[in-house]
């Protein structure tokens, strides 16, 4: 339906047109709306979200030199393919994806205790909760998909690799600033380059705003002062 609602447009709907400044290169920006630190399924679901609003300038940073190959993350709840579908991309996950449908259980066998036997065998997901099966795939397919998403998104975002956070420094005037509606950017995250060929470089970028996507261990929330409430694996 979107795509007659403003009269025909040929080519690929998924694919939106360029708006904005091109995200198509090494060097960052040194000032954005929103800096996001992390490229793991938090970062990229809200990297794949802001894209969509060339207007919000976004930079997203992530310290291994590319995107993910094998993950751990694998098996995907019915509600999280639920949010895949809003993204665009659930039915890719369908095609490629195991579906889990029953869960069976085993036990040693009686009357050979070296063999198993199955002793139960249930539903998996429940009638009722989602339109959605229960699945299981590599996490690296998922991020290719988010991955897709910015790339075809109006703003072409993609993830700047090889950059670790350091430090974040807050600066309490301009940050009133900022919730007062005036533009200005209170926070300086400093990153260094984890490549090779730059290692050790450093880079300032000012932000608006710094989302910490940055795992159990989050260089963001050290920066603040914060404690880990949970357990960091
Ligand atoms: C063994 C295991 C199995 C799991 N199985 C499942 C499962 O089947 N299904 C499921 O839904 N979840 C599973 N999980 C949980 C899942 O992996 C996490 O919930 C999820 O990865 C958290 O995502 P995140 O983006 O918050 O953090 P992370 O996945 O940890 O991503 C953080 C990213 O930030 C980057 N980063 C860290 N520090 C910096 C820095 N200073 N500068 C720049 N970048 C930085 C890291 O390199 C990383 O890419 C499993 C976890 C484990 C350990």
């Amino acid at each position: 339906m979107q795509f007659h609602l403003n009269g025909l447009q040929t080519g690929d709907p998924a694919i939106h047109d360029a708006n904005g400044e091109s995200a198509d290169t090494d060097r960052l920006s040194k000032e954005v709306d929103v800096l996001i630190v992390g490229s793991g399924p938090a970062g990229l679901t809200l990297a794949a979200q802001l894209s969509a609003f060339p207007e919000i300038k976004t930079l997203i940073v992530e310290q291994k030199d590319g995107p993910l190959k094998l993950g751990q993350a694998d098996g995907i709840a019915c509600r999280t393919m639920e949010m895949f579908e809003a993204f665009g991309f659930s039915e890719r996950v369908l095609k490629e994806a195991c579906w889990i449908s029953e869960t069976v259980f085993w036990k040693p066998d009686e009357t050979n205790r070296q063999n198993i036997v199955r002793s139960g065998r249930i539903q998996d997901t429940e009638d009722g909760l989602s339109e959605f099966p229960h699945v299981v795939l590599n996490q690296a397919r998922v991020h290719d998909f988010y991955l897709d998403v910015m790339r075809h998104s109006p703003s072409r975002l993609r993830p700047h690799y090889s950059r670790r956070l350091v430090d974040l420094e807050i600066d309490p005037d301009k940050s009133a600033a900022v919730t007062l509606g005036a533009v200005d950017y209170p926070v300086k995250a400093v990153l260094e380059r984890t490549d090779l060929a730059n290692e050790g470089e450093r880079e300032t970028v000012r932000a608006r705003y710094v989302v910490g996507c940055d795992g159990a261990r989050s260089a963001v929330r050290n920066s603040l002062g914060r404690s880990l409430h949970g357990d960091s694996v």
